[in-house]
């Protein structure tokens, strides 16, 4: 007798969909059954021809806990998360205080976190100027990637140099460990960031003139030359242009071990909304022309981007402010709740198989990360994480329904077809009818595996 059933749904694996029933055994998938099974379970989801797809994990995430909670906190990030069809994040370094750079402050982080998950989660590690010393025993506690910033970004968190990049990845080949990056080249950022609010042109299109992809490109190649001189994996976060996923390719050709994410908002998003609506539209790298938006589906269909993750930065309202100009205001987009909504829609608009969303949601994500032996397959013996999609609900998405501490998007007033309705989190339901229903600090903390 299982634990659970959820029959009679289209099963979306990462290479095939098909007619199903999923058995739940504790907090494992016990077997999948054909779709009228008459096997016994303690409880039976009927799917009624629901999507349902392996529970997706989101790699690239800020939500901002310990430190910065008027943001946002963990226990409104990981219940948005949850209503979005995600049971597993992977949490930036970065917007924490202390920012997550050594041992102690990995501890810490996980001491006051634990008890507000909602979903699993894991943790990024920072690699800055002064803690290449540290890379070791971040890997010991368990940090799944180490994050380093080429563009200006913070004080407290310092973009690396090409030199500094180089030993760290020496280091981090050591233990075969992934090194992601922030891809922007520094001299050009900040020479034309500074030039532009010396002259007093701090308007969108300056913004969008100071960040061109070119400094992107450069800054991509020096870290494909460097992985390939070394042989150290690396991972280049939220690629905004195809120009970018073209060198990846490339490199990926030439047997450079690099993965590369992009964000749902570069897919759907271009410099228009930008200009138009402005900084719920802003991010970095920011967002690019309707063209380069559009030939970057390109390279999510040929796999040369291996995963989409949100980058969900959230910020409170006054930040969006664009009264000081638009260098000023917050980057960065809320966008953790409504990325597989969003995606799903798009993806079926083109007519394309919904187990590219398996793919990159969540198998390539637990494959990188170093979650494999648990996440990301609709396989007996791994983690009991699933969430159905009914295709055809219509939505759009509006303020009331984001579950975000500061309810504001770039998404508001996207709409589409096909929205999740239920998460199960190992085992246990934890949204349904868009209500988590799921409790704080049933999410637990992923090592990466060795
Ligand atoms: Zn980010």
């Amino acid at each position: 007798m299982f634990d659970l059933i959820i029959k009679n749904a289209n099963i979306v694996t990462a290479e095939r969909m098909f007619s199903g029933s999923v058995a739940v055994s504790g907090e494992k998938i016990g077997a999948l059954l054909p779709a009228d099974t008459t096997e016994l379970a303690h409880s039976v989801i009927d799917a009624d021809h629901a999507f349902l797809f392996p529970g997706l994990i989101d790699a690239h995430v800020h939500f901002n806990d310990p430190g910065f909670e008027w943001r946002e906190d963990f226990s409104h990030a990981t219940q948005a998360a949850a209503l979005g069809g995600i049971t597993t994040v992977v949490d930036m370094p970065l917007q924490n205080e202390p920012a997550l750079t050594d041992q102690t402050i990995f501890e810490r982080k996980h001491q006051l976190l634990k008890k507000k998950a909602y979903i699993d989660y894991a943790f990024w590690g920072g690699m800055i100027n002064d803690n290449l010393d540290k890379l070791r025993e971040l890997n010991e506690c368990g940090v799944t990637s180490f994050k380093s910033f080429l563009a200006p970004v913070s004080n407290d968190y310092t973009s690396l140099d090409y030199g500094r990049v180089r030993k760290g990845l020496e280091i981090i080949k050591e233990f075969n460990g992934l090194a992601g990056f922030h891809c922007e080249d520094f001299g050009i950022i900040s020479y034309n960031e500074t030039t532009a609010v010396r002259k007093g042109k701090t308007s969108r299109e300056d913004y969008l003139q100071a960040r061109p992809v070119v400094a992107e490109l450069i800054a991509v190649q020096s870290i494909i030359e460097l992985s390939r001189e070394i042989g150290t994996r690396v991972h280049i976060c939220h690629v905004s242009h195809p120009l970018v996923a073209e060198a990846i390719k490339r490199a990926k050709y030439e047997g450079v071990p690099i993965t590369a994410e992009t964000c749902p908002h570069y897919l759907v998003f271009n410099t228009k909304q930008f200009l138009e609506k402005g900084m719920y539209f802003k991010c970095a790298p920011p967002l690019r022309s309707k063209e380069a938006s559009e030939s970057l589906w390109d390279y999510v269909k040929d796999g040369t981007l291996d995963l989409i993750a949100s980058d969900h930065s959230p910020c409170a309202p006054k930040e969006k402010s664009e009264t000081e100009g638009s260098f000023k205001a917050w980057g960065g987009i809320s966008g953790v709740q409504t990325s597989l909504q969003v995606m799903f829609h798009e993806i079926k608009k083109r007519g394309w198989s919904p187990t590219i969303l398996s793919r990159m949601m969540s198998r390539n994500p637990a494959e990188v990360f170093g979650i494999s032996k648990r996440k990301g397959e609709l396989t007996p013996g791994y983690d009991a994480d699933f969430v159905l999609v009914d295709p055809k609900i219509e939505w759009e998405i509006k303020e009331d329904q984001l579950a975000y501490l500061n309810k504001q998007s770039a998404f508001i007033g996207y709409k589409g077809v096909g929205l999740p309705i239920c998460t199960i989190l190992r085992g246990q339901v934890i949204t349904e009818n868009r209500t988590v229903v799921g409790k704080s600090g049933e999410g637990k903390l992923l090592r990466r595996e060795r």
